[in-house]
């Protein structure tokens, strides 16, 4: 006897992120601008990580998704059982083209064999984990 696998947890927006989750299930990529500092961030954070602003008023725009890698882990070990399915796969540290310094972690789908290096260029792509949610993530340029 088979039991049911558990599911994989998906978001729960809160009225900080709500913004950020709603563009994505549009397979947008919006970033954070706090308003004290200009600076982008991603995801939203309740102080800017950037200026340290408490009420930073964050407004969301769309962004190119187009970014660099910075550096990845591979995960092996599933951590939760809704995520046994999956690995391994890659955890990439990713900053976006609008702003030195904007990174973002995401999972890079073209998975552990790909021809992973500093650098290298990736762009937004979006995995479907529940009926209306979508978690942004990553896959290598091709090309590049
Ligand atoms: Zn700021």
């Amino acid at each position: 006897m088979t039991r049911p696998r558990p599911p994989r947890p998906v978001p729960v927006p809160d009225g900080l992120s709500a913004p950020y989750w709603e563009a994505a299930a549009r397979e947008v990529l919006v970033a954070a601008r706090c308003s004290r500092c200009s600076a982008l961030s991603v995801p939203p954070d309740p102080v800017c990580p950037h200026c340290r602003s408490t009420d930073p008023a964050f407004t969301f725009e769309p962004v190119s998704g187009r970014g660099v890698l910075r550096s990845w882990t591979i995960v092996r070990q599933p951590f939760l059982p809704g995520f046994k399915a999956d690995v391994p796969f890659v955890l990439a540290d990713v900053e976006l083209a609008e702003q030195a310094g904007a990174r973002m972690i995401g999972r890079l789908l073209d998975g552990p064999d790909a021809p992973l290096r500093q650098g290298a260029a990736v762009r937004a792509a979006f995995e479907d984990v529940a009926p209306g949610v979508r978690v942004p993530a990553f896959v290598l340029e091709t090309g590049a």
